[in-house]
C-alpha cells in the first residue's frame, strides 16, 4: 500500500504545524511512521490522499457513532448553513438541543453548551467549586478530561500523595487541589473523603475510562463513588465525553444505573462538530451565570451549524435497537480478534462496553488498573497496528485509546477486520 502523499503532506505540515499535526496523538509518535492524511470519509470507511481506502475504528475519537457522512447530518448541516453560520444570540435550535439533551440524560434538569470536551469539564470543576465553597478536587490516575491545566495532573508516587503538573506551563500551585488516586480503587477514596471530605468539592471521573485504553469501571466502584460524595456534600461528575450516547443511550450513567451531579458530554453530541455540554441538577447549574455567579462564556456556543450536526446524531441514536446493535458490532469484532489471538497463540485480551473496546497485548486475562495497562506489550501493539495498517484497518495510533465501533460497521467489514487480524497476529510470531 503506497501513501506518497502522507508521506509528502507531513513534510509540508511540520513546516507550520508544530509536528504536524493539531493534536498530538495524530502524529503517530505512540506507533511509529507517517500519519495517514485523509481525504474523504463515508460509513465505515476512511479514504486517504493516495485513494486507499480503510475500515476506520477511531471514528475521529468517537463522534461518528452513525459512521461518517451520514446522510440525515449532512442533510441538517447543509440547511442550517444555508440559513447562516454564527448569530451569537438565541436560536430555537440551541433549545430544542437542550429539550432533548435533557431528556435523553435524566440526571440533568439543565444543559450549557460549550466548543469542547475540554471546556465541558474546565466548566463543570469551576462550577463544583463555585456552588460548593471547596477547592479539592478527586480525579483517577489514566483518565484524561481534557487539556484542563487544574486536571493536566499526573499521579504522585503513592495512594495519597497531591498531584504534580503532567506537562510544563502548568504552575504546582493549579494542580496544588487536585488529588489522584488509582481508578477502580473504592478503597483509596473512602480513604481520602475520611481525612479530607469537608474540602472536596467534587469528584470527576470517566464512567468506563477510556484514555487510558478501554477500562470498565469493577463492580461497586462507581457506587462508592456516589456514596462518598452524598455523605460528604461532594460532587459527582460522570465525565461522560467519551461514553455519552456511545455505551448506551443515557451513557454510562443509564447502563450502570449511578446519577451523577454533573455530566460532561462532548463527542457525538456535536456528531462531528466541536460541541460540548456540561448540565446537572437545576439547583447546581443555577450557580451558572447569568442565573448566578460562576461564569461561563462562549463566542460560538450553541453554534447553529454545530447544533443541527448533534441534534440529527442524537435523533439517530433513538432508531429502536441502535445500542444493542452497536454492541454485538463491538462484541463480534472483539470475541473475533480474541479467537484469531488464542489460534495464533498470541496473548492478548479485550474489553469492550457498548460500542467502545480496548485491545491489550498481556499474557493476563483481565485488565482493571491503570498500572496493568501499563504493563501491556506496547512494541507488539505497534507492530499489530502497522500489520493492520497496511491491511486497511485504522486503529488508534496508541496503545493507550479505546476504539470505537460505527452503526455502519457491517458483519461483513468486522469479518474482514478478524481476518486481516489474523495475518497480522501471525506476522507478530
Ligand atoms: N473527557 C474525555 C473523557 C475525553 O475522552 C476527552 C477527549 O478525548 C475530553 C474530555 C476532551 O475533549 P476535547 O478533546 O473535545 O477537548
Amino acid at each position: 500500500m503506497s501513501r506518497t502523499q502522507s508521506e509528502q503532506l507531513f513534510r509540508r505540515a511540520q513546516k507550520h504545524i508544530p509536528g504536524g499535526v493539531n493534536s498530538p496523538v495524530r502524529a503517530f509518535s505512540g506507533v511509529g511512521g507517517t500519519p495517514v492524511f485523509f481525504e474523504r470519509a463515508e460509513g465505515a470507511y476512511l479514504f486517504d490522499e493516495d485513494d486507499n481506502r480503510y475500515t476506520d475504528y477511531v471514528g475521529s475519537w468517537g463522534p461518528m457513532v452513525l459512521g461518517h457522512n451520514a446522510p440525515a447530518v449532512r442533510e441538517a448541516v447543509q440547511q442550517a448553513v444555508a440559513r447562516g453560520l454564527s448569530f451569537g444570540a438565541p436560536t430555537e435550535v440551541e433549545v430544542e438541543m437542550a429539550d432533548l439533551v435533557c431528556e435523553m440524560v435524566p440526571s440533568m434538569d439543565m444543559v450549557r453548551m460549550v466548543n469542547s470536551g475540554t471546556e465541558a469539564t474546565m466548566s463543570a470543576i469551576r462550577l463544583a467549586r463555585g456552588h460548593t465553597g471547596r477547592d479539592k478536587i478527586i480525579k483517577f490516575e489514566g483518565c484524561y478530561h481534557g487539556h484542563v491545566d487544574s486536571l493536566l495532573v499526573q499521579a504522585g508516587s503513592g495512594a495519597l500523595t497531591l498531584g504534580t503538573p503532567g506537562s510544563p506551563g502548568v504552575p504546582a500551585a493549579v494542580t496544588a487541589d487536585t488529588l489522584v488516586l488509582p481508578y477502580n480503587d473504592a478503597a483509596a477514596v473512602a480513604e481520602v473523603f475520611a481525612q479530607q471530605g469537608s474540602d472536596i468539592a467534587a469528584v470527576i471521573v470517566e464512567p468506563v475510562a477510556g484514555n487510558m485504553n478501554c477500562v470498565p469501571p469493577t463492580q461497586g466502584f462507581l457506587d462508592t463513588l456516589r456514596a462518598q460524595c452524598s455523605e460528604h456534600g461532594a460532587l459527582l461528575i460522570f465525565d461522560e465525553v467519551m461514553t455519552g450516547f456511545r455505551v448506551a443511550l443515557g451513557g454510562a450513567q443509564a447502563l450502570y444505573g449511578i446519577t451523577p451531579d454533573l455530566t460532561t458530554l462532548g463527542k457525538i453530541i456535536g456528531g462531528g462538530m466541536p460541541v460540548g455540554a456540561l448540565g446537572g441538577r437545576r439547583e447546581i447549574m443555577e450557580s451558572l451565570a447569568p442565573l448566578g455567579p460562576v461564569y461561563q462564556a462562549g463566542t460560538l456556543s450553541g453554534n447553529p451549524v454545530a447544533m443541527a450536526a448533534g441534534l440529527a446524531t442524537l435523533q439517530a441514536l433513538r432508531e429502536p435497537g441502535f445500542h444493542d446493535a452497536l454492541d454485538a458490532k463491538a462484541r463480534r469484532l472483539t470475541e473475533g480478534l480474541s479467537m484469531a489471538a488464542r489460534e495464533c497463540g498470541i496473548g492478548f485480551t479485550t474489553n469492550q462496553v457498548g460500542g467502545m473496546f480496548g485491545l491489550f497485548f498481556t499474557e493476563q486475562t483481565r485488565i482493571s488498573r491503570f498500572s496493568e495497562v501499563m504493563a501491556c506489550d506496547k512494541e507488539r501493539f505497534q507492530r499489530f497496528f502497522h500489520a493492520m495498517l497496511d491491511r486497511g484497518i485504522y486503529l488508534a495510533p496508541s496503545a493507550f485509546e479505546a476504539g470505537f465501533v460505527s452503526i455502519a460497521h457491517s458483519d461483513e467489514d468486522i469479518d474482514a477486520t478478524i481476518k486481516a487480524a489474523r495475518e497480522a497476529f501471525a506476522a507478530l510470531l
